[in-house]
């Protein structure tokens, strides 16, 4: 793509006051922008330039709401970033009125498929993978080297099957079990036992003395067809006992598995969760808008999407309570923040804790401008429900599932919801990988797409010059959401089988 050297500036609605630099290599001072202001100062790609002459107290305005408080004079053409911003408070939860938005009949989009694997419970994976489930951190080690041995040895003989996975964690032990917020980490590991790409085979290993017992992490459906071994069982003597009866429960799954075949499913058997990391100030333009604009399409196809992250979407709750589709999400979402605000003021700290070096180099001031970005992810659709960290989505539609911001506890707690296809958008790029679900990047900038060829997916910059726009963007991700979806087409990580650990959220007492 080539990208268009004359000065370019987005400004998103005709309120605002300051305007993003899209130039890939910033621009100069003097530089001319269409609307005769001058820059009185270099701007990197993405930071902000003053629209207008801003007094200290005025409200700066980016997508048409206030990201903050010129906090000194700031005259028109100059740089507007972190310094110069003050940070406006957080919309008061007890304030934000709620009536039930009218009933539209969303048009539904129909005839759109996928190739996936059906199991018993009517959920469907994307991938066909034999995953085996940790109840304790003392059975890490092992379970690493027996995924090793397993890919090894026994995969080849069972070509269906894609991969093994092992699930570690450092839960387990050494935790106050009977917290009442021990039931995170506790029903996260449960559900992510349950993700659809293990087609139902739940493999458990245990140690035998911890305080989790395995038995907590099968299915209320019962346990049947499910298997927990401990390695302290006095039957077995010694390290090469354990092997090979890990090695003998794995292959009573591994057959099953392996018969295991893709059909036609809906798209409305598509559960996508979203989540970006690493943003930039284009995140909110291009990246999360065209998945927004995909998130609308799978919901029209009767399929689910959820949308994550409390402290990214905290700044932004009083645009997202008016989409609530009843009175009883609408308090659902409240409570989540709520309960994030008195989580976070715990440990001494805020929402404002949340942007990193990285994102105010990419040009996002503070956590509001950030946040006002992130929600465009979630499009347009109502919110049908509201998941608590660790538990699994009940509607398809969109669903708001609650989670940290930070990646890999965001992405954990999504697999707990039942997720199929992860869509994780990016503008300072992260090399971010999971191996029990495709994870599709979408790039916010043309300029890391180039640069990060092998590694992203999927480059929605085009749409910050107007080389595309957000809707012709957001069908092409959609298409591929389909072929990722149906296995005709592998994500870069894939490819190089290139993933990172599963990381708990864990808000109870260690002992
Ligand atoms: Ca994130």
């Amino acid at each position: 793509m080539d990208v268009p050297t004359n000065p370019i500036v987005i400004k998103t609605t005709p309120q605002d006051t300051v305007a993003i630099v899209a130039n890939p290599q910033g621009l100069p001072r003097g530089t001319t922008l269409p609307d005769g202001i001058v820059l009185s100062e270099d701007i990197p790609m993405g930071h902000k330039v003053a629209l207008t002459d801003l007094a200290a107290g005025d409200a700066v305005l980016r997508y048409g709401h206030v990201i903050g408080y010129a906090n000194t004079p700031v005259k028109r053409g100059s740089w507007v970033n972190e310094f110069t911003i003050s940070l406006p408070p957080p919309p008061p939860l007890d304030e934000i009125p709620y009536t039930p938005p009218p009933v539209v009949a969303a048009d539904p989009l129909e005839g759109y498929t996928f190739e996936g694997y059906r199991n018993a419970d009517g959920t469907v994976g994307t991938k066909n993978v034999l995953g085996i489930t940790t109840s304790v951190q003392c059975v890490a080690g092992i379970t690493d080297y027996i995924c090793q041995l397993i890919r090894r040895e026994l995969l080849p003989r069972y070509p269906n099957v894609d991969d093994v996975v092992g699930f570690t964690h450092s839960y387990g032990c050494g935790i106050a079990i009977d917290a009442p917020a021990a039931i995170v980490p506790i029903r996260t590991i449960r559900n992510i036992a349950q993700n659809p790409n293990f087609g139902g085979e739940i493999m458990i290993i245990g140690l035998g003395c911890e305080k989790l017992r395995p038995e907590r992490l099968l299915p209320d459906t019962g346990n049947s067809g499910s298997s927990i071994l401990y390695l302290q069982d006095e039957s077995l003597e010694g390290f090469g006992d354990m092997v090979d009866e890990i090695l003998t429960l794995a292959e009573k799954h591994l057959q099953k598995l392996n018969q295991r075949r893709r059909t036609t499913c809906p798209a409305s058997d598509l559960v996508v969760g979203m989540q970006c990391g690493g943003s930039d100030a284009f995140s909110g333009l291009t990246g999360n808008p065209v998945s927004g604009f995909a998130a609308d399409l799978i919901v029209r196809a009767g399929g689910t999407v959820f949308f994550s992250e409390v402290t990214e979407v905290r700044d932004a709750i009083h645009l997202l309570v008016p989409r609530a589709a009843d009175a009883t999400v609408a308090q659902a979402l409240k409570d989540e923040m709520a309960w994030y605000d008195n989580y976070l003021m715990q440990g001494r700290a805020d929402r404002s804790a949340n942007t990193t070096p990285g994102n105010k180099g990419g040009g996002l001031s503070n956590i509001v401008e950030k946040a006002l970005g992130s929600v465009a992810k979630s499009g347009t659709s109502p919110i049908v429900d509201v998941v608590s960290p660790g538990d699994k989505i009940r509607k398809k539609g969109l669903n708001f599932v609650a989670t940290p911001a930070s990646d890999f506890v965001c992405g954990t707690l999504q697999l707990a919801a039942g997720m199929n296809l992860h869509v994780f958008i990016t503008g300072r790029g992260t090399p971010y990988g999971l191996n029990m679900v495709p994870v599709i990047k979408v790039s916010s900038n043309t300029r890391l797409s180039q640069r990060w060829h092998d590694l992203i997916d999927f480059d929605a910059g085009p749409v910050a010059f107007g080389l595309k726009t957000i809707d012709e963007s957001g069908w092409d991700l959609f298409r591929l959401i389909l072929d990722i979806a149906s296995g005709r087409k592998q994500v870069a990580t894939d490819k190089i089988g290139l993933y990172n650990d599963l990381v708990l959220f864990n808000p109870g007492p260690l002992t």
